[in-house]
């Protein structure tokens, strides 16, 4: 089982931020924002280039999801950005789908 899926079922300790039925949001191990909550599905699915039509509610669940972190740590109103890593390219290093939630200080555009 992957590290994602064991943080979701509780075999890994996490500080949840939001949890409901498909989805749980904790704070990132090593947190590259003031606030870094990351979104997963309590189902496994790779990455956002492995999604497929039946994940469609599962996805759009993550996103109400961020908002709500957002809302919830304080950083809605300041803004916030998400971010969905895959692949090499990207960075991607956990290979179950996550939304990084990240805020509390200015973004620079374009990202690293
Ligand atoms: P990626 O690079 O795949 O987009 O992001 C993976 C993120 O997961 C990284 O920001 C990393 O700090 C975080 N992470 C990796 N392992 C753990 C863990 O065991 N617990 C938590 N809370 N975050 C983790
Ligand atoms: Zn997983």
């Amino acid at each position: 089982m992957c590290i994602f899926c064991k943080i979701a079922n509780k075999e890994i300790p996490s500080k949840v931020v939001y949890e409901d039925e498909d989805v749980l949001a904790f704070h990132d191990l090593n947190p590259q924002a003031p606030t870094h909550v990351l979104v997963v599905p309590k189902r496994h699915i790779t990455g956002i280039g492995h999604a497929v039509p039946e994940d469609e509610i599962v996805l759009g669940r993550l996103l109400l999801a961020a908002r709500r972190v957002a809302e919830e740590t304080g950083i809605a109103e300041s803004g916030f950005r998400t971010v969905i890593n895959h692949g090499a390219n990207a960075g991607q290093t956990v290979f179950h789908i996550h939304v990084h939630v990240l805020g509390g200080r200015p973004m620079a555009w374009p990202p690293g």
